[in-house]
């Protein structure tokens, strides 16, 4: 082969993002020879390159020490649910840890193609400034978010939705905001909350942001609703009178995310659509008055694109009733986010359709109406399934071993479930999670001298988790134990999201 540099290592990890950088980290430090490829200049993908500084999900193991080496040094705010980055810290904390486990990075390197030799990855080609160069491994992870290496190994696949006519979920690009008056916009949201204009389930009604959107389009400022959610990441250590946000706001709609064409299209409308939200925050939303627009995230904000086939195949139904397993690596508690592909009212869908009612999952018939409205070509089935809160479920490490290939692992939003599982699990804590535990599995199918991954049995690395302190071993704690102990019955909300309230409506809040 003609390339111009060649690299050797034990463990060649594709893709530089919250499972990539976590893979890396992990397996460096369990004593292996690691070479990072990732094609920007900085680690964190989605996380601080798309401005998604929230960080949703269990966060534990190399997630929690990132979040709180971070927050030692001031760059993020600590709280029970969703703990915020500051991304530019962020990258280089990514960084100091990858380099301190003993990884080597190379930065922009997009890995395009590989070689392979008796069912197995011999090396992996990547394009950078050297030119064409080739990365030999004992062992390969696909961290790249659209599974790039997985599509070039001829690793079975799935992309998208059958259920929306092969659409994938809608995209949002993140943004950077100057000079918000994070003070002032939280108690205009309170007292929202306390006025005639706030009404429980009605989804016109129950957040700022929404109610105000509706009034602007009313007084004709607005063409359309750009951003059906209320999410705000103030950034920390900041004056909570001026200060810098990040917010992932506007949609793209009936989204091919493996389509340059079609990506290109979403860019250039995510652009437009962005400066329209900003525009109109200035003008009706408390605390946005001075607002500056000072960054469009880097990275485009594409939530799902090829999922893998692995040794097991995730399934909503896994996660719908809190299913264990043997081989677990980790635990996940958070509620269905799958943001509908098409344009609607609604903006993610926060359950799953079935014709069976589910044991050990939270189940109501569906309520056909609104159901239909987002799933507009086929009729919703008979139940709607939600995740408890209360409990939670696990993702088994076989789900992170690709299939027809004997040495490729894959972590991160492209690992192998279906389309509303991924819609769950592909978060940044668990995309952390699956990171690690690839990390290790594939350091020790090396000293095993395992002839595929596929053999090395999963508890083995379920067990290192919890040595290195992943609390598999006992229920998740923090958030989501004050969730459990909640006196409270489920209830459903505007969002199609579900909470534990009591008689005083109260929950246990963010
Ligand atoms: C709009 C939006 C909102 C979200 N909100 C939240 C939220 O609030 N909280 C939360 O926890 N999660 C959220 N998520 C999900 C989360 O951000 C991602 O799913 C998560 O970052 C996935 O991590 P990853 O490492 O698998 O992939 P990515 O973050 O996509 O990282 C992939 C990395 O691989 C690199 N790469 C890609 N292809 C190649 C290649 N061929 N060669 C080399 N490098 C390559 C990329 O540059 C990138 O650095 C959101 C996602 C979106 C899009």
């Amino acid at each position: 082969m003609d390339t111009a540099k060649r690299f050797y290592c034990d463990v060649a990890v594709c893709g530089g993002g919250p499972a990539g950088a976590a893979a890396a980290i992990a397996a460096g430090r369990e004593g292996k020879s690691v070479i990072l490829m990732e094609l920007r200049e900085s680690l964190g993908g989605l996380c601080t390159n798309g401005y998604i500084t929230g960080i949703a999900g269990n966060v534990d193991g190399l997630a929690k020490e990132w979040v709180e080496r971070l927050a030692a040094e001031g760059h993020a705010v600590v709280r029970p649910h969703l703990p915020v980055v500051e991304p530019e810290f962020g990258k280089m904390m990514l960084e100091e840890m990858v380099l301190q486990s003993g990884a080597r990075i190379l930065y922009g390197t997009h890995v395009v193609d590989c070689i392979k030799e008796d069912g197995k990855i011999k090396s992996v080609i990547a394009y950078c400034k050297s030119g064409k160069v080739e990365i030999f491994a004992d062992a390969y992870i696909d961290c790249t978010g659209d599974a790039d290496l997985i599509y070039a190994a001829g690793v079975p696949f799935e992309i998208s939705s059958g259920e929306y006519c092969g659409l994938d979920q809608s995209v949002t690009m993140g943004f950077r905001l100057a000079y918000v008056n994070y003070k002032k916009f939280m108690e205009a949201n309170k007292a929202f909350r306390k006025s005639k204009d706030f009404e429980y389930g009605n989804p016109k009604r129950s957040s700022l942001i929404v109610f105000k959107q509706f009034q602007a389009i009313a007084e004709g400022k607005l063409h359309e609703l750009l951003s059906p959610g209320n999410i705000v990441y103030p950034m920390p250590g900041r004056d909570q009178e001026c200060m810098d946000v990040t917010l992932d706001a506007t949609h793209t709609f009936d989204c091919h995310n493996d389509d340059v064409v079609d990506l290109t299209r979403q860019i250039v409308d995510q652009h437009r659509k962005v400066v329209w939200f900003v525009d109109f925050l200035r003008e009706y939303v408390p605390g946005f008055e001075n607002c500056e627009l000072e960054a469009l995230a880097p990275m485009n904000g594409v939530r799902d694109s090829r999922y893998a086939k692995g040794e097991y195949f995730l399934r909503a139904e896994d996660l719908a009733t809190a299913r264990k397993f043997e081989d677990g690596i980790w635990q996940h508690s958070e509620p269905f986010d799958t943001h509908v592909p098409t344009p609607g009212f609604h903006c993610a869908i926060r359950h799953i359709n079935t014709d069976k009612k589910l044991e050990n999952s939270l189940v109501r018939p569906c309520q056909d109406e609104k159901d239909y409205m987002m799933h507009p070509f086929v009729r919703p089935l008979k139940w709607e399934a939600r995740t408890d809160p209360r409990d939670w479920s696990e993702i088994p490490f076989r789900a992170l071993i690709c299939r027809g290939v004997d040495n490729l692992m894959v972590a991160g939003r492209c690992f192998s479930a279906d389309f509303h599982a991924m819609g769950n699990i592909r978060i940044i804590g668990p995309s952390m999670g699956m990171g690690q535990a690839a990390g290790i599995g594939c350091s020790m199918y090396i000293d095993k001298k395992l002839n595929a991954i596929r053999e090395l049995d999963g508890v083995l690395v379920r067990k290192r988790m919890i040595e290195l302190g992943v609390g598999l071993d006992h229920a998740p704690t923090g958030y989501w134990e004050t969730v459990r102990n909640f006196k409270g019955e489920p209830t459903v909300n505007a969002g199609d999201m579900i909470e534990i309230r009591n008689e005083k409506g109260e929950t246990p809040g963010f």
